[in-house]
């Protein structure tokens, strides 16, 4: 990367990248062919958003929410062992393939490796002069105000929903005052794809069209963010299509208004606006020849396609990445492209690049999309499409989508794509009843969803080959493996079973919950005191043997789980106008795809600062801490909820005026303690806390990780005066690991053994995921190079 110097006139150099799908070696070559070719010596900044998956080992593998066969290693374990560096700082977001244990660890952010850092549930972090909000997981309205309450050892419920985005975590994104540079999605904010070429995207990605109609496209937390935050940018991946857009928030608003006034009218669509902007002018001409290039690379991969699989599946794809470089000149109104890049290398498996594994591990996703294909024309599919398109109104579908996704009416998913989404999610809870009542969902409606769904299909054409050996291009071997920073490991002794249960548990087995439509969001629930974060079992007496816990003690914890929530009347504090220190107006949005064959995933971009737009860039850029977010981390701490039962209440939302206060307060604490003595640099501070990964150790597909408090967010939570949640002690751990995952759900235990051939799923329930020596301690000193190997990990 460039030595120190200073640039103001240029923005921040900025790589984009859509899904990760551990495909790093390939992601940082492609950004080092991509400077190459731009004349770049590198980039600040590399941002990934999602599926990220920073798999450690195998036994974070067996937590990733995908189907056992797509569960691969991939490249994440090389840079967490120190095998290979990072050669770019990296950011990234967690998406709904992740693993979920290790990002769990790093809840408010952290270290995953040297040099790549994982943004955490939510954040807002600062980069120089940027200023960079994050929202982690996928949109399901179904859990989303529900609390953390996914504590190692999960279920397959747990594994498939640890990810869904919680409004605890967007309450504290809502409660920015001040602008933002850029956000962050892992899926795109729900109805932006209405202010770009929607057309083109529903006449290419099947099934889209329809979804967007029924608000089932995209997130809804992700999109009441992008309304508050409004940046000049936003990035989403998860669709795995790039897609432009541009959003126009006064627009928005007024027609948000005008739509409340009974007119429908929501004013002309994106594409069809005269030039309102000098960005949007930019844009209007660049989305004719983007279209055409569009249209041209997808015969290009419809040919390619066809040729490939006439060659033979043995040859195997050939890989390939998209960029095109629109250099911008911006003299703040008159925006337009000076040159044009398009830069599409392809290289034979014979030559560097080899095949990147299809990672995504949607064994169930693939099915519907085949059987789609064949039973349904492309023809067909565009006509339909384009009929429907023809009939609404962007405002029609976008106010009929947030009804729908604010539970206004009832949801009925009769579009198999629904299926797809769900399935690839490895979430049975895609279905759906009008009444949202779980007992409706019968037996058979399970039966003929599995119809529809057959068999895994991994894409013919992909090679389930890892990217081991893709390249190391861009990226620095290290062959002594020197770790980041190893003084913190942690040292830990094998954990014997403790003969009393813990002190803090407080996650009985419980009643199954409820299956409901995405989009369904629970009501909000009534005032919650913050005092119940803690429950005791100091008096239980009964003492489990290795995989029993007595009626006894599950009665007592059911009992102290109904009355964990104490209801208490508070007044929700007023609204506020919306904050005057968010200022811009209008936000670009770049959804990108993930680094495989026939997918535009990389862009490269410079990046201009709103909230500093004088501040010097010294290179190279390092990330610090952002005061607002900090003070909003204390506000907020004493309403997480980790652990207990889904059911369990989270605090009342208090309100614009009440947090807006205890935000401003707060923000006194930071300056003095944090601000004024220099300590917002974010401390790089990563260290091994898991096992490497060690090849040669045979670890069953059920065995659990053992949960441990990483470092870095007890560094975290002491810098900023907050209670570590995340630290429980080592005997309610292990009380937890005896007392195994929490019974599944009747629909669960249905849809797995129907869907497995009756085998493997059902009836699993205390225990039934804890393998070999999976529960067991965790090995002093294992952390390295095969140490420790045969330890209960
Ligand atoms: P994954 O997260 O499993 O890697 O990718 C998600 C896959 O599901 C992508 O192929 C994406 O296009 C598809 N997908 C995600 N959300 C939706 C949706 O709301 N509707 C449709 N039709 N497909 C979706
Ligand atoms: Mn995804």
């Amino acid at each position: 990367m460039a030595t120190d110097h200073t640039m103001m006139e240029r923005g921040v150099r900025v790589a984009i990248e859509g899904c990760g799908h551990g495909t790093l070696h390939a992601i940082y070559a492609s950004i080092e062919e991509a400077c190459r070719v731009k004349g770049w010596d590198g980039v600040d900044l590399l941002i990934i958003g999602g599926d990220f998956q920073a798999v450690r080992n195998q036994h974070d593998l067996n937590v990733t929410s995908m189907p056992q066969k797509y569960r691969k290693m991939a490249d994440f374990h090389e840079y967490y062992s120190g095998a290979r560096t990072a050669p770019y700082l990296t950011i990234f977001i967690g998406g709904n393939h992740e693993a979920s244990n290790h990002l769990f660890e790093l809840y408010y952010g952290g270290w995953v490796a040297p040099n790549i850092y994982y943004l955490g549930a939510a954040n807002v972090i600062r980069l120089g002069p940027l200023r960079i909000a994050g929202l982690t997981g996928i949109w399901k309205g179904y859990d989303y105000r529900k609390p953390h309450f996914e504590r190692l050892p999960y279920n397959r419920e747990e594994t498939g929903s640890i990810y869904h985005v919680r409004e605890i975590d967007v309450r504290k994104l809502l409660a920015l005052r001040t602008q933002v540079d850029i956000g962050l999605s892992h899926d795109w904010p729900q109805g932006i794809e209405m202010h770009g070429d929607y057309q083109w995207l529903f006449r290419n990605k099947k099934g889209f069209g329809e979804d967007s109609r029924n608000g089932r496209l995209g997130s809804v937390a992700a999109r009441q963010c992008l309304d508050r935050l409004r940046p000049p940018h936003w990035f989403s991946a998860h669709l795995h299509t790039k897609f432009v857009a541009i959003l126009d928030h006064e627009e928005d608003c007024l027609s948000k208004v005008t739509e409340t006034n009974g007119n429908s009218h929501r004013g002309p669509l994106a594409q069809d606006r005269p030039q309102v902007s000098a960005w949007q002018g930019f844009h209007a001409a660049a989305e004719v020849a983007a279209a055409k290039e569009k249209d041209d690379l997808l015969q290009q991969i419809e040919n390619r396609k066809v040729a490939m699989a006439k060659a033979g599946a043995s040859k195997g794809p050939q890989y390939t990445f998209e960029e095109t470089f629109n250099e911008v000149t911006d003299d703040g109104l008159d925006r337009k492209i000076i040159s044009t890049t398009h830069h599409q290398p392809s290289h034979d498996v014979d030559d560097a690049y080899m095949p990147i594994s299809n990672l995504d591990g949607c064994g169930f996703s693939r099915p519907t999309k085949r059987q789609r294909l064949e039973t349904t024309s492309d023809e067909e599919i565009i006509r339909r499409e384009g009929s429907h398109t023809g009939i609404h109104t962007a405002g029609d579908r976008e106010s009929r989508s947030r009804d729908t996704a604010m539970g206004a009416s009832s949801t009925v998913i009769d579009n198999p794509d629904a299926i797809d989404i769900d399935m690839s999610d490895d979430d049975e809870s895609v279905l759906v009843t009008n009444d949202q009542n779980p007992d409706s969902v019968s037996i058979p409606q399970i039966a003929a969803l599995k119809s529809t769904i057959g068999g895994n299909h991994g894409s013919p054409l992909m090679s389930p080959t890892s990217s081991d050996k893709s390249e190391a291009g861009g990226v620095k071997l290290n062959q002594e493996a020197t770790p980041f920073a190893s003084s913190a490991r942690l040292d830990n002794g094998a954990i014997q079973a403790s003969p009393e249960p813990p002190t803090t548990t407080k996650d009985p087995q419980h009643a199954s919950p409820n299956v409901v439509a995405e989009n369904y969001i629970p009501p909000s629930p009534p005032a919650a005191s913050d005092s119940a974060h803690t429950i005791s079992t100091q008096s239980a007496t009964v003492v489990p043997s290795e995989n029993e816990v007595s009626e006894e003690m599950r009665a007592q914890l059911a009992a102290l789980s109904s009355n964990f929530i104490q209801e208490e009347k508070l007044e929700v504090s007023p609204p506020l106008p919306f904050p005057e220190d968010i200022f811009n107006q209008k936000t670009e949005f770049l959804a990108l795809g993930k680094c495989e064959p026939f997918q535009e995933f990389l862009q490269l971009m410079e990046i201009k600062s709103t909230t500093a737009p004088d501040e010097a860039i010294t290179r190279p850029l390092k990330l610090s801490y952002d005061p607002e977010w900090l003070a909003i981390q204390r506000v907020f701490s004493p309403e997480l909820q980790l652990g207990g039962n889904p059911s369990d209440k989270v605090p009342v939302n208090r309100g614009d005026t009440y947090y807006r206060d205890r935000i401003l307060e707060e923000e006194k604490w930071i300056q003095k303690h944090i601000v004024d003595v220099g300590k917002l640099d974010v401390p790089e501070n990563f260290s091994i806390t898991a096992p490497v990964y060690d090849p040669s150790l045979e670890i069953g597909p059920n065995e659990m990780p053992r949960e441990l408090t990483n470092p870095q967010t007890s560094t975290f939570c002491e810098l900023v005066g907050i209670e570590n949640k995340f630290d429980i002690s080592e005997e309610e751990r292990e009380f937890r690991m005896q007392q195994g995952p929490r019974a599944e759900s009747a629909q669960s235990i249905a849809y797995h053994s129907r869907s497995r051939g009756g085998g493997g799923g059902g009836g699993r329930g205390r225990g039934g995921w804890r393998g070999g020596g999976g529960g067991g301690g965790r090995g002093r000193g294992g952390f390295r190079g095969g140490r420790g190997r045969g330890r209960g990990w």
